[in-house]
């Protein structure tokens, strides 16, 4: 009886406490770490599919710890924006990713994912700026991600920062466009040149024969305010073929490449090339 009460008990534990006990140990984890050894990047094209060729490489970030093991972004980004730790994570990033650019091709950029937290605190800023800036790349060839979720917390901060970061000569994309509510209302005044739509349209694609019409709004809306798109989750030759019908140029997906780690990066470039 006593091992089927406790087993009771584990089947019964709320699953927020689960949550937040994940959430300590990935905090205590990351509070630990060391960010040069345990994290590591890898790329993934973004394609233009009008040249066939590769127009940036994402930089995805990856984690494993000694003690959790491989630990996905999409599990330890928002737990180091929380802890106030996403910061010296980024910046350790950005400093081998401008490495890893000087040695691409001069038409290929790259692109990074910042967060919030990144560009709110003006030190933070600086720091990230003067790696740019000493970078000796063309900063043209920088792409900087930033989700709109994150901006909407200050508007007018935000615009600040970006119009900073702008006046270096790199690019900003809005990231994960498409998921926040209110992106129609504020899109234009924000400083950016181009967005990433959400993989959730690409996927409602699949069984959904109205989202083509609402892919379609969303790309005439980036058109009418001069802003390059990217589409971001192309998994299958058909909804390839439906984007391109509907005017996409800029894709991302399994379909062209996953993300490669960097020794990787020119002939993952060539593979796209193939297909
Ligand atoms: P994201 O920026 O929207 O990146 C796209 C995610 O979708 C990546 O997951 C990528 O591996 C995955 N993906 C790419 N193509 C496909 C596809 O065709 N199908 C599907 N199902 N997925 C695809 P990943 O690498 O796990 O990253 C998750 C999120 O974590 C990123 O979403 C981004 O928000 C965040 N992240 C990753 N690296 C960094 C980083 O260095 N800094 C910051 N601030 N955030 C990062
Ligand atoms: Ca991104
Ligand atoms: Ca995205
Ligand atoms: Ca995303």
């Amino acid at each position: 009886a006593k091992a089927h009460r406790r087993g009771a008990t584990v089947c019964f534990a709320p699953e927020h406490e689960v949550r937040q006990r994940r959430h300590a140990a990935v905090e205590q984890a990351l509070r630990r770490a060391d960010l040069e050894a345990e994290f590591t990047l890898v790329y993934q094209p973004i394609v233009d599919t009008a040249e066939n060729r590769v127009e940036a490489y994402e930089a995805l970030a990856r984690w494993t710890s000694p003690t959790l093991g491989a630990v996905s972004p999409a599990d330890f980004i928002p737990v180091a924006e929380r802890a106030g730790l996403v910061q010296d994570l980024t910046r350790s990033l950005l400093r081998r990713a401008l490495a890893d650019l000087r040695g691409w091709p001069a038409g290929t950029g790259l692109s990074f994912n910042l967060s919030a937290q990144d560009i709110a605190s003006p030190e933070n800023l600086a720091a990230l700026s003067g790696l740019i800036r000493t970078a000796g790349v063309a900063p043209e060839r920088i792409i900087l991600e930033v989700t709109e979720t994150g901006l909407m917390r200050d508007l007018g901060d935000a615009r600040e920062a970006l119009l900073a970061l702008k006046d270096l000569g790199v690019q900003i994309a809005l990231d994960d466009f498409g998921t926040g509510y209110s992106s129609l209302s504020y899109i234009h005044r924000l400083p950016i040149d181009r967005i990433k739509i959400d993989r959730s349209f690409v996927t409602s694609l699949r069984d959904d024969a109205t989202s083509a019409d609402i892919v379609r709004s969303v790309v005439d809306l980036a058109r009418n305010l001069r802003l390059r798109c990217v589409v971001e989750g192309v998994e299958t030759a058909e909804e390839f073929r439906t984007l391109r019908a509907i005017g996409c140029r800029s894709m991302q997906g399994y379909l062209f490449h996953g993300p490669v780690p960097a020794r990787l990066v020119p002939s993952a470039g060539e593979a796209v090339l193939r297909t």
